[in-house]
């Protein structure tokens, strides 16, 4: 679908017509063959550093991006080609060549409240009534551990939700943060409530729902080597090196989980098997988290790029690929692209909250359970908006 609008853009001598358009990106195009269907040399992927290369070879299909024309001569002037949820790649023309460069992506953040009565499912009503799945996806996995919807929840159950939902060229972009939500059974309303310094959720005691994250990767846990940004004596290379993540030792063909609910992104070698990582996977997750489990032996079978994946499914298995002493799992967490101690990450799943947390949490929680509550006897049924959060730039129109 191509959406194009004209504008006239008024200069100092003269009156251009330039054409800015969104675009769904074809399956199967690399952001090479786009820079040489633009007529521009390839060699200006060079100049990103050796992370940003990986993920510009991966732009997923049908993500849409902008295009800005002059429309006379078909001139590409900028285009932004979002590779994650929270980077894109700025193509633009200046001075007679071309400037490549990777800025945060621009989106509008609402507020938006549900509320409905169960009629199928909670997930099919959900979607239902959204058209969002990974709204419906979210709101399911946080009572998964606490209710079982096929003994619980019956028919006319009311449930109701307050999310924030990202908007970007007109449409919803990436995850959504539920802030809180109810389902009620009979005559009781369950809560759960997100408490953003842990990103997990919990109920209106403080008792843990589910938290972004599982601790580990694997079932049985031996480092080997920890996590040293500032640099270790490499195993093999000799000199120091920083070791962006941490190590596990296991035996080979040991199944490996994802931390995190998320999308493939990367699942391949970087450059040949047997260098570097070897075989990896890397996973996206809300909020700009990534995760990067690298050496494995094998894929778990239809971990391929774009895939949807959920916490706890097995993405690969242990291996030796590339360059390493023995078997090993190599596993990286990012956020916005910084490396982060794995085992310091503090959004994983817990028993509970006590002490400060705790007494902020309760307080969150009380003024939150105070409005889904009165969102839930005014609000008509269906979706309506609260609020815009954050009106991201003149593109972002909702
Ligand atoms: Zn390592």
């Amino acid at each position: 679908m191509i959406r194009s609008i004209l504008i006239a853009c008024l200069s100092s001598s003269a009156l251009f017509a330039n054409l800015v358009s969104t675009q769904n990106w074809p399956a199967n195009r690399s952001f090479y063959d786009y820079l040489v269907l633009n007529r521009i040399d390839p060699i200006l992927i060079s100049e990103l550093d050796e992370d940003s290369y990986e993920v510009v070879r991966t732009i997923l299909a049908d993500t849409t991006f902008y295009e800005h024309r002059e429309e006379e001569t078909d001139r590409l002037l900028h285009a932004l080609i979002p590779i994650s949820e929270e980077q894109q790649i700025s193509l633009y023309y200046s001075e007679g060549g071309y400037k490549l460069e990777i800025v945060p992506v621009r989106y509008a953040v609402v507020r938006e409240t549900l509320t409905t009565r169960i009629q199928s499912s909670l997930q099919a009503d959900l979607i239902g009534i959204t058209g969002n799945s990974r709204l419906a996806h979210e709101i399911t996995a946080i009572f998964d551990d606490r209710v079982d919807f096929r003994r619980d929840v019956h028919k006319n159950d009311p449930i109701g939700a307050i999310y924030l939902r990202k908007v970007r060229l007109g449409k919803t972009w990436g995850s959504v943060t539920v802030e809180s939500a109810f389902i009620e059974t009979n005559g009781k309303r369950r809560y759960a409530f997100y408490y953003p310094e842990d990103e997990g959720y919990y109920d209106e005691k403080g008792n843990a729902l589910a938290g972004l994250f599982l601790k580990y990767p694997l079932k049985f846990i031996k480092i080997t080597s920890e996590y040293q940004p500032t640099g270790r004596q490499h195993p093999i290379y000799g000199q120091l090196r920083p070791h962006l993540g941490v190590d596990f030792g296991a035996s080979a063909g040991t199944p490996i989980y994802t931390v995190a609910e998320g999308v493939v992104r990367f699942a391949g070698c970087q450059r040949a098997c047997s260098e570097g990582y070897g075989k990896q996977v890397v996973i996206e997750h809300k909020n700009g988290w990534q995760s990067r489990y690298a050496h494995l032996q094998n894929f778990a079978s239809k971990v391929t790029q774009g895939t949807r994946v959920s916490q706890g499914q097995t993405v690969g298995y242990v291996g030796k690929t590339g360059v390493t002493t023995g078997y090993h799992l190599h596993f990286e967490m990012r956020r916005n692209g910084q490396t982060t101690n794995p085992l310091a990450i503090k959004n994983v799943r817990q028993d509970g909250l006590n002490g400060k947390d705790l007494s902020n949490f309760l307080m969150l929680a009380e003024k939150w359970r105070g409005d889904l509550d009165y969102y839930a006897d005014i609000a008509e049924p269906g979706v309506n908006r609260i609020s815009l959060i954050d009106a991201g730039d003149k593109y972002n129109a909702n």
